[in-house]
């Protein structure tokens, strides 16, 4: 019998495969986890003229939301935070209203390899091959995300106009709220 395939975000799942190993470079469980994230979020909101989403971590949800909405890092439409916690939030950025969905721990006890790869024992044990993994977390499915509906205290892009000036040490243009140097004449340069 043939099942259906799962659509995310209006992808077939193969499709999306695809275009995960294009984008993200392999096939990735959290992409595959967060593209269910992403499709939930934008289900449950409904209609958003002015979606913006912010996620929790800095590793596959920001590539999920890239891939699959129209935010961006680049365009300012997605913030990422450096939390480590696997959780994402869509909102519009006018009303405010959003829905915040996350890995729900409870779930985690009926999937052995999803549990494993979650609590990132993985570095230890052999990482499950990803067609395994996969159709674990197909068939849990939502089971294993909450959402709730949330308020966003304020729209986390950055205003469009910050004040800038020429670095007194450097002299390129930094925005002024750094100090009165740029982070890299600050002790904060990734280069030598
Ligand atoms: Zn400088």
């Amino acid at each position: 019998m043939d099942c259906p395939e799962p659509i995310i975000c209006d992808l077939s799942l193969s499709d999306f495969l695809i275009r995960m190993e294009e984008f993200h470079g392999y096939r990735s469980p959290g992409l595959l986890v967060g593209g269910m994230m992403v499709d939930i979020a934008l289900r449950e909101l409904g209609p958003t003229p002015y979606l913006n989403f912010v996620t929790e971590t800095v590793v596959c949800l920001p590539d999920a939301v890239q891939l699959l909405t129209p935010c961006t890092i680049g365009n300012g439409f997605l913030q990422v935070l450096d939390w480590g916690k696997f959780a994402l939030t869509g909102y519009d950025r006018v009303t405010l209203s959003g829905v915040r969905t996350w890995v729900n721990p409870e779930a985690l006890a009926g999937y052995p390899l999803i549990h494993r790869w979650f609590e990132r024992s993985m570095r230890t044990i052999p990482k499950p091959p990803f067609d395994e993994l996969a159709s674990e977390i197909l068939e849990a499915g939502t089971e294993l995300l909450s959402h709730r509906p949330v308020r966003l205290q304020r729209a986390l892009k950055d205003p469009d106009r910050v004040p800038t000036g020429p670095c007194p040490e450097c002299g390129e243009s930094y925005p002024l709220r750094h100090g009165p140097a740029c982070p890299a004449c600050s002790g904060k340069a990734y280069y030598t």
